[in-house]
């Protein structure tokens, strides 16, 4: 991707864990690389279609000089988001937090820490059996649009389903959605657990009954495997209900391990299931 780099931008603040630093302050210098697409502005010769690096310059000095921060990891966390948040054509961003200043009682030439925070694509599927099941579903997808730390991009059709995995219950609303976001695996799970409770998800019997049921499937080529999050989504491949709203929106979109597009897994499956 195309990158607008900014180099040691200078901001006197006061970021410190001891009180001197808090209080009298320091320069700490900024390096900053913006990865946006500039084919549209670099064509049309229009700042309209990019972003402004004098605005991303005073933003950050302000952002800095307003808030105090005890370690530079925090300082360059917080910009990083402060920036993906206000800039919506910035990508990703690569920020260095410098701070030669530092109360280090040797010689040193500079100590600073660099971080890479981004958007991330990834899609969910949605579930509900119990209730007003398309209220369920529509709910989530308002709580995730009214998440500023997620840009939700489409949402399939709610498909009527049979029930998976041999548990007695009545039929399903299924559905896929697709969002970029700038939460990690492990926090965006953590948010759709909040969404799930706030439509009343108990979780009692395995497979059983829900209100509402939201799974990460995909997350930007990642592949990870721990107690609480497998992705790619572990049973994906063998789920209709999940692969066919997802073809919907996403058909292209491949999975990072078997290299399979969702269409192809769809199409797949279905030949398996067909008599
Ligand atoms: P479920 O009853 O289907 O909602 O199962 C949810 C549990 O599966 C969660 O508590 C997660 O810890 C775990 N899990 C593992 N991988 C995923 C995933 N890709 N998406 C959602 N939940 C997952």
């Amino acid at each position: 991707m195309d990158q607008i780099i900014i180099e040691d931008l200078k901001v006197f603040a006061h970021h410190g864990v001891y009180r001197e630093e808090q209080e009298q302050g320091q320069n700490f210098y900024i390096n900053a690389v913006l990865e946006t697409d500039t084919r549209r502005a670099g064509i049309m010769d229009d700042l309209a279609f990019s972003t402004n690096y004098g605005e991303v310059c005073v933003f950050v000095s302000s952002f800095l000089q307003e808030h105090t921060y005890r370690l530079i990891e925090t300082a360059a966390e917080q910009t990083a988001q402060a920036l993906l948040l206000r800039f919506p054509l910035i990508r990703r961003v690569s920020l260095e937090v410098r701070k030669p200043e530092a109360p280090i009682p040797l010689p040193f030439g500079s100590v600073s820490v660099k971080i890479v925070r981004g958007w991330r694509r990834a899609c969910l599927s949605c579930g509900s059996n119990m209730g007003d099941r398309k209220a369920h579903l529509d709910g989530a997808v308002a709580s995730l649009r009214a998440d500023v730390k997620c840009r939700v991009l489409r949402v399939s059709d709610w498909i009527e389903t049979a029930p998976y995995g041999g548990v007695a219950q009545d039929d399903f609303l299924n559905g896929a959605i697709v969002l970029d976001t700038i939460y990690t695996p492990e926090e965006l799970l953590e948010r759709l657990h909040e969404i799930e409770k706030e439509h009343q998800r108990e979780r009692k019997v395995h497979w059983g009954p829900r209100t509402l049921d939201l799974d990460i499937l995909l997350y930007e080529g990642c592949v990870m495997y721990t107690e609480e999050l497998t992705i790619p989504h572990a049973d994906m491949a063998n789920r209709d209900f999940v692969l066919k709203p997802l073809a919907q929106i996403a058909p292209y979109e491949r999975h990072p391990l078997s290299g399979k597009s969702i269409l192809q897994m769809c199409g797949e499956l279905e030949l398996i299931s067909s008599p």
